[in-house]
């Protein structure tokens, strides 16, 4: 079965991401554990870092299973 793609945002960033892409490297968790906690039923929080912080870790993932959208370059 699909799994829904998951989306969480600020006013500076919107993050995606999609469970049947994740390859569960925890690269995301490791570099940035605030953000990305998956012990919270809203795993992702990109309010607790940077819009650039954010961005940067999401460039990390191998699988493309996270991406991002900065707000104000639209
Ligand atoms: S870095 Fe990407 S592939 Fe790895 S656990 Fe996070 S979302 Fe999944």
């Amino acid at each position: 079965m699909t799994k829904r793609l998951q989306v969480y945002e600020t006013d500076e960033i919107s993050v995606s991401f999609d469970p049947n892409v994740c390859i569960h490297s925890a690269v995301c968790i490791r570099g940035l554990p605030a953000v990305f906690d998956v012990k919270r039923k809203h795993w992702i929080r990109p309010e607790l870092a940077t819009a650039e912080e954010v961005a940067e870790q999401i460039k990390r993932c191998p699988s493309g299973a996270l991406q991002y959208k900065m707000k104000r370059d639209a």
